[in-house]
């Protein structure tokens, strides 16, 4: 390398850096002369540099915290204002679940939308009962607001301290997907601000483009601000499900069969197990034994196992029917008769079931490692290829977090929303989701973890299954194209009919904005 060409990179980069500093003192000074009912913090926004994923960590150089919807527009409008060349964006941040950093703004703002949380919850009675939220608000919360009138959503996702704004631009999937579809399907109305600071409110009836776009569409298109969520009326209780399969086509066969039916369960989801020992033991600390003796002789060690995972949801009075129903629907399923465990629990606490796991990690200093999850949608036809060639092969053990796998119905989707399915009646969810220890160089490790993902995706591509990311990460654009597929243009299309200087969520990484 020559001394000359040194020398240019150093000025190259001090240039840029006195660029950074004079952009990001002049975005302060602009800011604090705006008037908003909340407040922007320009120091301590650590916590906006990062997420669940813990890998990734941009500071933004403001944190806008809202009091009203308008301070999110006047913000918004004030970048849009400030043209392409501020090259400042603003990302929405809900609860900061994001795995790859895509609730960051690198040296641009963040919303902490949780600060309009503090919002009114109205739920609405009636024959088709609804709950209009902020969108900053915890699901969590919306579960207690709601059953004070003996309601509920309908369809979760397995973690409730997530915000409806965080999971409405993903998807929201859960157990209860296969029969209500995904937590976009369940939504009537949202509350939007778009990349040019309007706030628009969106139905299937009143600016329908804008509403489906939002929906999955990783906030690309708005900041949703409130939403309308679909409710039913909310059991007391649930009969809570576990049984074991040592062969995958058993297990997805019935699973696919439960789905199908009419009478069926109201959870279905399922759990991969590889080499991991003690297991039913463990469960016996919650579960029970239908026949103790029995599940007293099973060995699971070293086995890959699948565990159906369902609940069936009932009132106290009607304890013997649903006894009943869930004996006639477990006689049509062809688990290992030993491993059949059952526990009642109530709806509230089998909900929020993730949380008193958080609980008990966080004791143990396990919830804030980094978390190289990955989410895929398998199209059924695959799924057996996907089982021989990842469960069979690349995955060694899943000691270090759960991986899930369960189908859902295609039919319960809106395919005018931004979210984008396999093309097949029925697909899977199957979600890795390991914890990384730091510097360790075993098993558990980040960068072993990460290699096995990069296996996993590897290992479809080559087999041309026609996976898609759930929760994605990509970092070029060929490959948010390739993930869109003929749903890219409309994607461009919205993009820049409601945001086109590619102001927001920039840590999605889909578009660039100009400068
Ligand atoms: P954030 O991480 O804060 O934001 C996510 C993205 O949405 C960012 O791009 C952000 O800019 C954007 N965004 C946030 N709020 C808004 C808004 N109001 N308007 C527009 N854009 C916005 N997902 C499932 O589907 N099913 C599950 O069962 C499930 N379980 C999970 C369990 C755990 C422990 C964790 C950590 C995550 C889980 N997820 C699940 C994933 C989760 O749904 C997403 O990570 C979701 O984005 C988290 O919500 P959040 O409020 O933390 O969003």
């Amino acid at each position: 390398v020559k001394p000359k060409s040194i020398l240019s990179t150093i000025l190259l980069v001090c240039c840029m850096a006195i660029r950074l500093c004079l952009c990001s003192s002049s975005v302060v000074s602009s800011l604090k002369a705006l008037h908003v009912q909340g407040q922007f913090s320009f120091d301590g926004n650590e916590f906006a540099a990062t997420d669940f994923g813990n890998q990734f960590h941009f500071l933004p150089s403001a944190v806008l915290h809202p009091k009203k919807v308008s301070d999110i527009a006047a913000t918004i409008k004030h970048v849009w204002q400030m043209g392409p060349a501020s090259g400042l964006t603003v990302a929405a941040r809900g609860h900061g679940h994001s795995l790859q950093g895509q609730a960051q703004a690198p040296q641009g703002i963040v919303i902490n939308m949780e600060s309009l949380s503090g919002q009114e919850m109205q739920v609405h009675r009636g024959k088709f009962p609804y709950v209009d939220v902020p969108a900053g608000e915890l699901w969590i919360n919306i579960l207690h607001e709601c059953l004070k009138y003996g309601l509920a959503p309908k369809s979760w996702t397995d973690y409730l301290h997530l915000t409806v704004g965080g999971t409405l631009s993903n998807a929201g999937i859960s157990g209860q997907a296969f029969r209500h579809g995904p937590q976009i399907s369940n939504v009537h109305q949202l509350e939007v601000v778009t990349g040019k600071g309007e706030v628009v409110v969106c139905s299937e009836e009143k600016n329908a483009d804008l509403f489906h776009a939002v929906l999955g569409g990783l906030g690309q298109f708005g900041i949703i601000t409130r939403a309308r969520i679909s409710l039913e009326p909310a059991p007391k209780m649930v009969k809570w499900i576990r049984v074991l399969y040592s062969d995958f086509s058993t297990f997805a066969r019935d699973q696919e069969h439960l789905i199908s039916a009419e009478n069926t369960f109201d959870y279905i989801e399922g759990l991969v197990i590889v080499n991991k020992t003690g297991l039913i033991n463990n469960w016996r600390a919650s579960f029970n034994p239908e026949d103790p003796e029995q599940a007293s002789q099973f060995v699971s060690d070293g086995r890959t196992l699948f565990c159906l995972e369902l609940t069936k949801n009932f009132n106290p009075d009607e304890a013997t029917k649903i006894n009943k129903e869930i004996k006639s629907l477990l006689s049509q399923l062809s688990y290992i008769p030993s491993t059949l465990f059952v526990t009642e629990v109530s709806y509230v606490e089998f909900l929020d079931r993730v949380h008193a796991a958080e609980l008990k990690l966080r004791s143990k200093g396990l919830w804030e490692l980094p978390h190289p999850w990955l989410n895929l949608l398998v199209p059924r036809s695959k799924i057996h290829s996907f089982a021989e060639g990842v469960f069979g092969s690349i995955l060694t053990d899943t000691n270090n977090g759960p991986v899930l796998v369960y189908p859902v119905n295609k039919s319960k989707w809106d395919n005018r929303t931004s979210f984008v399915t396999p093309e097949e009646d029925i697909f899977y969810l199957v979600a890795f989701l390991p914890h990384a220890v730091p510097s360790s160089t075993e098993n558990n490790g980040l960068q072993h973890l990460l290699s096995i993902n990069k296996r996993i995706l590897n290992f479809c591509e080559a087999a041309h299954l026609g996976v898609k990311q759930y929760l994605p990460y990509y970092t070029t654009q060929e490959e948010w194209r390739s993930h869109y597929g003929p749903r890219w243009e409309v994607l461009v299309q919205r993009k820049s009919a409601y945001d086109p200087l590619a102001i927001l969520a920039p840590g999605q990484r889909i578009f660039q904005k100009a400068i």
